[in-house]
């Protein structure tokens, strides 16, 4: 079972890995209530009880999709906890004032858009919205003040950030009332920025756990075009045994959460067969020198 813990010592608790719905309603035909009702389902049987989405996703409609789940089934939606994500406006019937992709964590922004997802979810309450990407032009007084506002209304339980580099998470948490409880960065075997960057470090200096998005690369790590992928596959395939058969995709969870900021793991794929084989990350702890054997797989040359 996907294991529970707490994204800061304020909470939430979360399950360390998460179901992401950025590709929730990809295939042909879109799945339906009942394809999605069946997947979340799943996921609550292998233990993964948090859902991770955001208002652009699905260019706006993946919320709305997730809510028609929740109100076929009374009572599901109190059995997840609820991760959503604002501030990215893009040309769209939704957003007709778009003339152009651009970031908006304007205070009165995070407002409206939680508020519009609450009504998407059909939820009283998210339970923890993080402000999808720094925006650039806001100060972060005014992006505190719209976090406050929505905390302080019962709205929003907990709020956090994603894509923020440290100035700007430690400038923003300088101005919000209630500590930011996690920023949502991009981890995997072929991404390491956030290991060099200092985003890991600064959430276990604050003993907060960052979300880790594109797990597996977006899938990159399955391609064949890629020389890095084709390494890490092959040193996972000497490894497989010892980890009682594990497949690619757990080994790339573990080796992602085996980081000492703990992060938590964000599921992107659809089939059921791969979140069963990405949920049993959470039991396996890889060996520090397995760790290292992929690090130098994705990178091409031992540690300096
Ligand atoms: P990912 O796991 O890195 O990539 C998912 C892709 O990999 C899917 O296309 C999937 O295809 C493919 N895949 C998964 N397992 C596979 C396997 N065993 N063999 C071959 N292909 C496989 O995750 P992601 O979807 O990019 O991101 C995960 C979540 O992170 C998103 O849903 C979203 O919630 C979040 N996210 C956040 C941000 C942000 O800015 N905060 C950005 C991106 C994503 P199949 O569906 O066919 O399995």
């Amino acid at each position: 079972m996907v294991k529970q813990v707490e994204l800061s010592p304020d909470g939430p608790s979360v399950s360390d890995v998460i179901y992401g719905t950025w590709r929730l309603l990809d295939g042909d035909p879109r799945p339906s209530v009942a394809d999605l009702t069946a997947r979340f389902e799943l996921c609550l049987e292998l233990g993964i009880t948090t859902l991770d989405t955001a208002e652009i996703y699905g260019l706006y409609t993946v919320e709305s999709a997730i809510g028609e789940v929740f109100k076929a089934n009374p009572g599901l939606r109190d059995k997840f906890q609820v991760v959503t994500k604002c501030g990215i406006d893009v040309p769209s019937s939704v957003k007709s004032h778009a003339r152009l992709p651009h970031y908006n964590a304007s205070s009165e922004n995070l407002v409206a858009c939680a508020e519009k997802s609450l009504g998407l979810l059909n939820t009283d309450h998210i339970d923890l919205l993080l402000v999808h990407r720094p925006d650039w032009l806001n100060r972060a007084d005014d992006t505190a003040a719209g976090l406050d506002k929505l905390i302080q209304q019962g709205k929003v339980l907990h709020a956090g950030v994603s894509n923020y580099t440290c100035p700007q998470f430690e400038l923003l948490s300088s101005r919000v009332a209630k500590p930011l409880v996690t920023n949502q960065v991009e981890i995997s075997l072929l991404c390491m920025d956030a290991l060099y960057d200092g985003a890991l470090s600064q959430c276990e200096q604050l003993n907060i756990r960052p979300m880790a998005w594109s797990p597996l690369g977006g899938g990159r790590l399955f391609g064949a075009d890629l020389e890095s992928s084709q390494r890490i596959r092959s040193c996972m395939d000497g490894m497989k045994e010892k980890y009682n058969g594990a497949d690619y995709d757990t080994l790339a969870f573990a080796w992602v959460m085996a980081l000492p900021s703990r992060p938590v793991t964000i599921i992107g794929t659809n089939r059921p067969e791969r979140i069963r084989s990405q949920a049993a990350a959470s039991a396996i702890q890889l060996e520090r020198q397995d760790w290292y054997a992929l690090w130098e797989a994705a990178k091409g040359h031992s540690v300096p």
